[in-house]
């Protein structure tokens, strides 16, 4: 081997989530030779299809926004439009069945910012004393620059910017807990301000919905592991890396790679005169090495994976890692016969768990894609109590309260059911929160995913950023 070959950059990006699947992307597009390590069957981590009973479903429903910038660069990266990629595009919208007491906003397809200021002004279920407040929170959270001095909950913002309880309920806890994942009372302001700037805040476009109308795994996950394959690089399914390992090479003055040096660097530094640091990554039954590692799992398994190689300098990180706690989300699939259709792709519902009232927003997956005809996927956001009841007691409950706000009886009896609960779906997004950066103290080793520094929440946007610039970390090193 000659120090030409050496300095090919190589990289072995563990964890074929969207963080990951965007770093092996990215990085296969500037020519390294990339080594993709999925410990499932399937891509798309937290975002992915499953098959359930015969059915093809998602681990969860999901939905994307306009401000999504990373995302839509990477797709357009892999070769696919935005109106190709699979995703119904509607205006911004919160609007509740009508007669659940809730309200009908709906922007129109204006330039912002009078496509808000139309909204706001025909809003139905509004009373003039919240359009007012809401009105107050958009003014003053850009004359702050959507920025705080002092990070805080949400509901501390709502409060101080004398947000009415009608709204709260209707507008601002529904879009807290379906950004962040996390109650008012504990959110980031913040992080809830940054994601508002991106959407509200921002053109049109950037603050239109988008619901997927191909499975998660095939919306992006699997067409970067088709570029990947088109750049030659390597992708392994059901392959767990265990262990991470620092090996140093000697490169002597003819530019030969002779063995390993392996205990020859210390203190994170790297090896003195001719060597190079690599990295060796096992899995049950083969190895791998390269330039450069990307750990692209969720928060867990990386602090796992970073404590096998024994390396003291990473033991901070790991416990940082391992400080971020998690919230659940459960999604709820209900099926009745395939004619039946909601009048729109998908509504908010008023939530109260106490009552057993525990839908948030229900979506209608037969206008997404015909094969589901018939089928409504309700969400559960920041759900740890409703995950905790029996399935059949969870999904019951949700029909009867389909039932009462669709004012349809027929809904209270799907003809199957299922719920599937993603218990640790996002970190919890709390005010001040220390999050890790994309760069360990070690060269060549990183880190990718949704948890990672960024001023979103763990969203798909979240991950695939942080999947991008782990990437371009990866190819300004080598
Ligand atoms: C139910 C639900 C609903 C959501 N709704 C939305 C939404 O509407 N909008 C939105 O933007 N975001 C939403 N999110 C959040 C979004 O899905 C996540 O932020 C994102 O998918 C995280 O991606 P990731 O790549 O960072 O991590 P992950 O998806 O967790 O990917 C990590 C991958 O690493 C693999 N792995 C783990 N250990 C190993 C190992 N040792 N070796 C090899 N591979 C390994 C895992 O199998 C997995 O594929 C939702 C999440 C859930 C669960």
């Amino acid at each position: 081997m000659t120090a030409a070959d050496h300095a090919t950059r190589s990289a072995i990006v563990i964890g074929g989530g969207w963080a990951g699947c965007a770093c092996a992307a990215t990085l296969a597009s500037r020519g390294a030779a990339v080594t993709l390590l999925e410990a499932a069957r399937t891509l798309g981590g937290r975002a992915r299809r499953l098959e359930l009973d015969g059915r093809v479903l998602d681990n969860g429903q999901h939905i994307l926004l306009g401000a999504y910038g990373e995302t839509w660069r990477l797709l357009s990266l892999l070769g696919v439009a935005g109106d190709a990629a699979g995703l119904l595009r509607l205006p911004l919208q919160m609007r509740y069945p009508p007669a659940s007491g809730g309200m009908d906003f709906l922007a129109p397809q204006l330039p912002a910012p009078w496509h808000l200021l139309l909204a706001l002004w025909r809003a139905r279920g509004l009373s003039r004393a919240d359009k007012l407040a809401l009105a107050r929170f958009s003014l003053q959270a850009r004359l702050n620059g959507w920025r705080l001095d002092t990070d805080c909950s949400v509901a501390d913002v709502l409060a101080r910017w004398r947000q009415t309880p009608r709204l709260t309920a209707l507008l601002w806890r529904p879009l807290c807990i379906a950004a962040l994942n996390t109650e008012p009372g504990r959110a980031s302001a913040q992080v809830f301000l940054n994601v508002l700037r991106d959407s509200l805040g921002a053109r049109r476009a950037a603050s239109d919905m988008l619901i997927p109308t191909v499975d998660l795994s095939a919306l992006l996950p699997q067409r970067a592991a088709d570029f990947l394959a088109r750049r030659g690089g390597t992708l392994h399914y059901g392959m767990a890396a265990r262990s991470i390992t620092r090996i140093d090479k000697r490169i002597d003055k003819r530019g030969e790679v002779h063995g390993e040096v392996q205990d020859e660097v210390h203190d994170g530094q790297r090896a003195r005169g001719h060597a190079a640091t690599r990295w060796r990554v096992a899995t049950a039954n083969a190895s791998f090495e390269a330039d450069t590692v990307v750990i692209a799992t969720g928060s867990e398994p990386a602090a796992t994976l970073l404590a096998t190689s024994a390396e003291p300098l990473l033991a901070p990180l790991c416990a940082t890692l391992r400080g971020l706690q998690h919230e659940a989300i459960a999604t709820c699939y209900l099926q009745y016969d395939r004619r039946l259709r909601l009048a729109q792709p998908f509504y908010a519902l008023l939530d109260d768990g106490a009552a057993g009232r525990w839908g948030q927003f229900v979506f209608d997956r037969g206008q997404l894609d015909a094969a589901q005809a018939g089928l409504l996927a309700v969400v559960v956001s920041a759900s740890n109590q409703a995950c905790a009841l029996p399935q059949a007691e969870l999904s019951s409950a949700i029909a009867r309260q389909l039932a009462q706000v669709f004012e349809r009886p027929e809904l209270a009896q799907p003809q199957w059911s299922r719920v599937i609960a993603e218990k640790r779906a996002t970190f919890s997004c709390t005010p001040g929160l220390l999050r890790p950066p994309n760069a360990s103290p070690l060269a060549g080793l990183l880190l990718a995913g949704d948890y990672t520094a960024a001023d979103y929440p763990a969203t798909l946007e979240a991950a695939v950023a942080s999947g991008v610039k782990a990437a371009e970390l990866a190819l300004a090193a080598t």
